[in-house]
């Protein structure tokens, strides 16, 4: 009988999670149509429960009786925040644009890129993609996005709720280094998105449609327009470039167009295929076994010897976290999606791990353009990594442009993921054509 009462327990809990994940719609979600200014991301209708969907996680319960912890883990994950959590750290400034770092002030360069069938998504009509893209700000015109992007990452505003890239940078270092930004192009890529985003490491060359030249260069072919644009001379003059393309990232699209939208791989539909008939709607990624085939074929952010590639869902943080990259520090996470499952690390706690993904909304509200909700306000940096950062400034191991840095020692990465699915193998094959690694 108690095998019995354990049994039902346990199939009312299943049967409850399912109904409340195709028929109920969740606290604090809008209205199908209803679009929630403040939380965006929950007007959409997931076939799989968001994490945003539950309620907090109950606190652990404390064994009657027995000694109370001095320091109670009592927290709240990023998927159920909202704006309202943000805490302003008291008595600073750090984002004010004429307070340069104490140590440093980089300069970088932001270059946007698009393409012939990818033009940048803030100029297209709200909500018009595939992916429900552009949310809040549409319409612009394709002059206008460079001034654009670099404000709505480096510039106090209203749409950034006044956290800037300099302002992560300056906190996390205490007033050390700063970030200024100048913005370039447009400029039109000659060859479609997907044949940069469909490369080997991430596809293993799956999914390349008919007549298409997959795995191409976009840092090289960009780096390429934009001196064509203003000349060697003017691009000397920064000390980093964060290369800017059009569209979604992978990193912010694979879950959420892929396992939360589609139930199997064989139920990813048309809307989400390739442009070619006799290839799967599905293919490979980097985390599981499959994504839809479009979400496969955005770029994954990543990093190289003074540079960095980003797309338009990526959010101020994963600028933060490729900087990170830039100036030589590793990442520290493992694949949070492994089988079996193991232990991540640092998590949502840590920059160069899942603390990239915080910001109101968390992991999942990164498929947002632009990037206002997940990946827009990330961890700190913990211990480890500031004493690397300022350990490495001290061997003058800065971004110099063209000069690429000694890649990290063997063992600077967290765990690995099986299978090449991870960051492990990933970074490897990395390591080899001098890039540092990815999200
Ligand atoms: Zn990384």
């Amino acid at each position: 009988m108690a095998t019995a009462r354990g049994l039902g327990s346990v199939i009312s809990v299943v049967v409850l999670t399912v109904t409340g994940a195709l028929t109920v719609t969740p606290a604090g979600a809008a209205p199908p149509g209803g679009a929630d200014t403040e939380t965006p991301w929950r007007t959409r209708h997931w076939p799989q429960t968001q994490p945003w969907q539950r309620d907090e996680p109950a606190a652990l319960a404390e064994p009657g009786g027995g000694p109370q912890p001095i320091d109670p883990q009592h927290y709240e994950l990023p998927d159920t925040m909202t704006w309202s959590d943000y805490r302003k750290v008291p008595g600073t400034n750090w984002a004010d644009p004429a307070v340069h770092g104490s140590q440093r002030t980089f300069n970088g360069a932001l270059v946007l890129v698009d393409y012939p069938n990818q033009p940048f998504v803030v100029t297209q009509p709200a909500n018009s993609t595939i992916y429900q893209n552009p949310t809040g700000v549409q319409n612009l015109a394709r002059d206008d996005v460079p001034a654009f992007y670099r404000d709505f990452l480096n510039k106090p505003g209203t749409l950034n709720r006044g956290h800037t890239i300099h302002e992560y940078w300056m906190e996390d270092s205490n007033g050390r280094f700063g970030i200024e930004l100048s913005s370039f192009g447009v400029y039109r890529m000659a060859s479609p998105s997907y044949e940069y985003g469909i490369e080997s490491s991430m596809q293993h060359g799956r999914g390349c449609p008919a007549g298409a030249v997959c795995g191409r260069d976009l840092r090289g072919d960009a780096r390429a327009a934009w001196i064509a644009a203003v000349g060697a001379e003017e691009a000397a003059k920064y000390d980093f470039v964060f290369f800017l393309s059009a569209g979604q990232d992978e990193s912010s699209t694979w879950q959420e167009f892929g396992q939360m939208k589609f139930t199997t791989r064989d139920d990813v539909t048309d809307e989400f295929g390739p442009p070619d008939e006799s290839l799967p709607n599905w293919n490979d990624t980097r985390y599981v076994p499959w994504t839809s085939w479009q979400a496969s074929a955005n770029i994954w952010p990543n990093a190289a010897a003074g540079s960095s590639v980003q797309a338009e869902s990526s959010g101020m943080s994963t600028y933060a976290h490729e900087f990170s990259h830039i100036l030589g520090v590793g990442d520290n996470y493992n694949n949070p999606y492994g089988i079996p499952a193991r232990r991540d690390y640092s998590g949502p706690w840590e920059m160069l791990s899942r603390g990239t993904f915080n910001g109101p909304g968390g992991p999942h509200s990164r498929w947002l353009i632009p990037g206002t909700a997940g990946s827009s306000m990330g961890a700190q940096h913990m211990l480890r990594n500031k004493m690397k950062r300022h350990r490495r400034r001290r061997r003058g191991a800065e971004a110099v442009p063209g000069r690429p840095r000694p890649l990290r020692r063997r063992g600077d990465d967290g765990d690995g993921a099986r299978g090449g699915q991870g960051p492990g193998r990933d970074h490897r094959d990395a390591g080899r054509r001098g890039q540092v690694g990815g999200l």
